[in-house]
């Protein structure tokens, strides 16, 4: 089975709609394999969201991702990183609402930077970010 590295970020999990995600991902057919509420340092979200470093949001990205709790989860599916995306809906919620208004981002996210989860892009990046927040994990 396909894994992905999906996130409950500050936004939804400060709501208390994280368990509320977590059984809408196994409503539509994930397995959560892991489940793991932490904080991240300024210094860990901006390593995270390294790619982004230098362009206009990332200042409010790394204040936003260290601002409180997340739940970092590992999927499986088969076509995981694929198929949680497309649950979690466009990248801004402002967006989500308008385009996919029964998406993870519409529902419980809060406007273009605070948008409720987070989801691998290719199977590189699951790897990294698998890693990144769980390095005891085997991946095949
Ligand atoms: P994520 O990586 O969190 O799953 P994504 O892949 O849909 O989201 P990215 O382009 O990787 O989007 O952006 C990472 C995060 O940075 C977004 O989820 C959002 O929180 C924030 N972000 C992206 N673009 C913007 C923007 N134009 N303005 C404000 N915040 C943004
Ligand atoms: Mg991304």
């Amino acid at each position: 089975l396909e894994k992905t590295y999906a996130m409950i970020k500050p936004d939804a999990v400060g709501a208390g709609n994280a368990e509320l995600i977590l059984r809408a991902a196994e409503d539509a057919g994930f397995i959560v394999v892991k489940a793991a509420r932490t904080t991240l340092s300024r210094e860990r979200a901006g390593e995270f969201y390294a790619e982004h470093r230098g362009k206009p949001f990332f200042p409010n990205l790394v204040s936003f991702m260290s601002s409180g709790p997340i739940v970092a989860v590992c999927l499986a599916k088969t076509n995981a990183i694929a198929d949680w995306r497309a649950l979690m809906g466009p990248t801004n919620t402002l967006v989500a609402r308008e385009e996919k208004p029964k998406s993870l981002r519409a529902l419980y996210g809060t406007d273009g930077t605070k948008n409720a989860t987070h989801g691998s892009d290719s199977l590189v990046s699951a790897s990294r970010e698998l890693k990144f927040f769980f390095p005891n994990m085997t991946l095949d």
